[in-house]
């Protein structure tokens, strides 16, 4: 008996530069990170984990791969 295999789609994930909307401040976070990341310059969450792909609260400027 084959057993069928679901391969279970991983998101993408990349690094994308962020620009602080408090600060103006801009540095690089992760995706899809699991940790909150925090604008260096001032302490503005930046990045809300999700499970999955993470929500970004900053302008998004460019994606870097
Ligand atoms: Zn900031």
């Amino acid at each position: 008996m084959k057993k069928t295999r679901i391969l279970i789609p991983e998101p993408a994930s990349h690094f994308i530069r962020v620009k602080c909307t408090n600060c103006n401040n801009e540095q690089v976070v992760y995706s899809n990170s699991a940790f909150p990341a925090r604008c260096l310059s001032c302490g503005t969450q930046l990045v809300y984990p999700q499970g999955g792909k993470a929500k970004i609260a900053g302008e998004t400027l460019r994606q870097l791969g």
